[in-house]
């Protein structure tokens, strides 16, 4: 079967998802998914978390930056 949907790279270095269309709403890069030990995305520039919630569609997100 073809992969012709595929949306993402998977970092197998880092253990981490790239999905390409996520952009980091600080600085405007390309934010990293990590699905473990939270699921989360993750702006490796200037380090903006941005932590997702399972079973919740309010749309609340929290972030945090350190
Ligand atoms: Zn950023």
């Amino acid at each position: 079967m073809a992969s012709a949907h595929r949306r993402y790279e998977y970092d197998y270095a880092t253990g981490t998802i790239r999905l390409k269309n996520r952009t980091c709403p600080r600085c405007g890069r390309i934010m990293a998914y990590h699905k473990e030990p939270v699921a989360r995305w993750y702006c490796g520039y200037c380090h903006y978390t941005e932590f997702l919630r399972e079973g919740g569609r309010s749309g609340r997100r929290e972030a945090r930056s350190r």
